[in-house]
């Protein structure tokens, strides 16, 4: 089959989240109202934990939310359907790289990813998109920077149940970050997946793409064009994350703590 180059170059953006004004920069983030998006940690010092649904169902982003974008992953269909038209590909294949690539981000920062059945209260869903144009995608809904004040507060009486929203709202913002409520992660289920590079730059890898879109479910953005796994240009150039990919989550969530010497020590 002839392709028509340029064709192909416009397609192999992955699931492009935010416009990208074409400059290179080291690392890049997801940014909401100027503040950097991040999942918050549970505890100070204890790491990260995000969970993750994998969706059964067809699923609708909640009216009202403030997402970043309004149409990535707005409807999606049950996880399942990314495969049909992928018949080298198992559901349970899917799934496996699915896991890999969260794998992939754990092995190099302090993050730790839980699967749960609630979708309601996933951290971040993934599924199927329902017609897209393109073929993967990211979403990110962010809580209001704007936390709407309680009447009592609002019309300055300091009572005690204000005190609650008060905390609540400096919770939200862990330094000047912003917390992300939920994230969302569509693959089309019209394209055509494999497991594994071929060179056929037609038909994207899982993992590959599972990891790449992940990385923006974690606030991460494109730093550029290509030369590492979050850039925006589908490449089979690598297998793991690079150090420039490994820099940029560091920055959020810190590294992944090594194993303490006294585990190893003594045998
Ligand atoms: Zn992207």
């Amino acid at each position: 089959m002839i392709r028509v180059r340029v064709l192909a170059g416009i397609a192999v953006a992955v699931g492009a989240l935010v416009p990208f004004d074409g400059s290179p920069k080291a690392d890049a983030f997801l940014s909401s109202d100027g503040r950097l998006l991040k999942w918050r940690s549970q505890s100070r010092g204890m790491g990260t934990v995000v969970s993750y649904a994998v969706l059964t169902d067809a699923f609708r982003v909640p009216q009202g939310k403030r997402t970043l974008s309004p149409d990535n992953c707005g409807a999606m269909q049950p996880f399942a359907d990314i495969v049909k038209e992928s018949p080298d590909v198992s559901v349970e294949e899917a799934k496996h790289e699915l896991k890999a690539a969260f794998a992939a981000w754990e092995e190099i920062a302090d993050l730790t990813f839980v699967e749960i059945e609630d979708v309601s209260r996933a951290n971040i869903v993934v599924g199927a998109a329902h017609s897209p144009l393109g073929r993967a995608f990211a979403n990110l809904s962010v809580r209001s920077v704007e936390t709407p004040l309680p009447v009592s507060r609002a019309l300055g009486k300091a009572d005690s149940d204000t005190q609650g929203t008060s905390s609540e709202a400096v919770d939200r913002e862990e330094s000047g970050f912003a917390a992300i409520e939920q994230a969302y992660v569509c693959l089309s289920q019209r394209s055509r997946w494999k497991v594994g590079f071929d060179g056929n730059l037609d038909i994207y890898d899982l993992r590959y793409t599972f990891t790449h879109e992940v990385g923006h479910a974690i606030g991460l953005d494109h730093p550029g064009k290509s030369g590492s796994l979050m850039a925006y240009r589908y490449e089979e150039r690598f297998q793991q994350l690079t150090p420039s990919d490994a820099s940029a989550v560091q920055k959020l969530y810190g590294s992944r703590p090594s194993t303490p010497k006294s585990f190893t020590s003594n045998r």
